[in-house]
């Protein structure tokens, strides 16, 4: 808690994942008004549209550049965990080269119009110095997270940005090796090293060696069956990467302030049932409006019957009380993810949304680290039970909280 102030200048990275998703749609697309029709008299457009080949090779190198970028971007950002300033100005120092793309493509399409060859080589040069600034600013940007671990994810190894640099290095060197090949030479040779390079690109994207074993692979193949699927609902940032941690903290990103006020409400009713001897779990239920409707805490001890989770008596005390569109419409927190027994519940009576500050997982890791028995019932991820609700968490800013909390439980000071 101690670093409030520092936290007030940092954000999110959604926002600025989502910007960048955005400026490279627009700039992908602008790529696509070099390739017009050719000007031919009647009968020469076969030969006209043939003509036009260097158009077709720049349009094909630039959108193999910027779409290895997107990947590239993707990448990096599943591994951030927070920007500061610096990093958002890093970030538009990338977004500001690769807009310029487009410029000296259409350049190289205007030039391969008029055919002649000094304009050409003249193009292909400024096409290198665009795509060398385009990799200068990746180097800018690797070198700000190398610089600022902070910023990274837990589980993403402290040099992971810094063995990043070595491929914008050698990227800035190889587009100006072809833009001078392009001038010295011929054009033509400058133009397949533009190609050449986004395949480079591709092929090392995810790490220049090693990778950190988590995010090995970067992809489906590895990923948990539960991420996958949320992977393909709530699109590119939402959840990339297969580890557990590495997924939550992803997820954090779509836990509003709201969430957090409701949030930390849940972790209250969980400290009332610690200090009077249940299990440290609260719960609340909240409408469609933001109107909380019902809470509870855990009542394991006080009532000695183990079912009385506070989750489960959100389903009944809903199933009763609410209409089913304003089951749907309902929010519930919690402070510990719902065990299989909750999460089914909810499921059953269609209750909506669940938002957790700690996960099952890290709940049960907690106790395995203390001794305390296994649960008797396995611990599941919600998904697994009730593979269709939108579910949030862990809200990282609390857990640490509701890890005292259980840790207490345990082990009563
Ligand atoms: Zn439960």
């Amino acid at each position: 808690m101690g670093d409030r102030g520092r936290s007030a200048t940092r954000a999110d990275p959604g926002r600025a994942a989502a910007f960048s998703d955005a400026i490279i749609a627009i700039v992908i697309t602008l790529l696509v008004l070099d390739l017009r029709p050719p000007e031919t008299e009647p009968g020469g457009l076969l030969a006209g549209l043939l003509n036009e080949w260097p158009t077709y090779l720049a349009y094909a190198a630039s959108y193999a550049y910027l779409a290895v970028i997107w990947m590239n971007h993707k990448a990096a950002f599943t591994r951030i965990r927070e920007m500061d300033i610096g990093l958002q100005w890093t970030n538009l120092g990338i977004l500001a080269t690769l807009a310029l793309v487009p410029w000296p493509t259409a350049v190289i399409a205007e030039t391969a119009r008029t055919g002649n060859l000094a304009d050409e080589r003249v193009a292909v040069a400024l096409y290198a110095i665009i795509g060398a600034l385009l990799c200068l600013s990746w180097l800018v940007f690797f070198s700000y997270l190398a610089r600022h671990p902070d910023l990274t994810k837990e589980e993403v190894d402290d040099s992971y940005f810094a063995r990043e640099r070595p491929r914008a290095l050698i990227g800035v060197v190889l587009y100006l090796a072809a833009g001078a090949a392009g001038l010295l030479i011929h054009p033509l040779m400058a133009s397949v090293i533009f190609l050449l390079l986004p395949a480079f690109y591709a092929f090392t994207s995810h790490g220049f060696d090693q990778r950190p074993a988590v995010f090995r692979g970067g992809d489906r193949d590895d990923m948990s069956e539960a991420a996958a699927r949320r992977r393909a609902t709530e699109g590119p940032y939402s959840s990339c990467s297969p580890s557990e941690p590495a997924r939550a903290k992803l997820e954090r990103m779509t836990i509003s302030e709201t969430d957090l006020v409701h949030l930390r409400r849940a972790v209250e009713l969980a400290r009332d049932a610690l200090d009077t001897g249940d299990g440290p779990f609260g719960s609340v239920l909240v409408d469609a409006a933001g109107v909380e409707r019902f809470a509870d805490r855990n009542r394991e001890a006080t009532t000695g019957d183990p079912t009385r989770h506070p989750e489960f008596e959100i389903a009944r005390w809903a199933a009763t009380n609410l209409r089913a569109d304003e089951r749907a419409a309902a929010t519930v927190y919690t402070s510990g993810e719902h065990c299989p027994m909750c999460a089914a519940a909810h499921a059953w009576v269609g209750l909506g949304r669940i938002v957790y500050v700690a996960s099952a997982e890290q709940i049960a890791g907690w106790r395995r680290d203390l001794g305390a028995p296994a649960s008797p019932v396995s611990v599941l991820p919600i998904e697994a039970v009730a593979p269709n609700l939108p579910v949030e968490g862990p809200a990282e800013q609390l857990v640490a909280e509701v890890k005292a909390l259980v840790e207490r439980a345990i082990r009563p000071l």
